[in-house]
């Protein structure tokens, strides 16, 4: 079975991140409360950045 689904990818090398991953995420601290779903909310207001990406830029 393909599960059409919104996967967050990185920032820098649009690498899907996989379940299970590490990576490093940015974003601000949602304004409202209450019924956020937090999944939704990284997929709109996170910056996401993977490993790779983050040793890249660090080094
Ligand atoms: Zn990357």
């Amino acid at each position: 079975m393909f599960f059409k689904k919104k996967t967050i990818q990185c920032s820098s090398c649009n690498k899907e991140i996989q379940g299970g991953d590490e990576f490093y995420l940015r974003m601000r601290y949602p304004y409202y409360e209450g019924s956020v779903r937090i999944k939704k909310f990284i997929e709109v207001e996170g910056v996401a950045t993977c490993l790779e990406c983050v040793k890249k830029s660090s080094s």
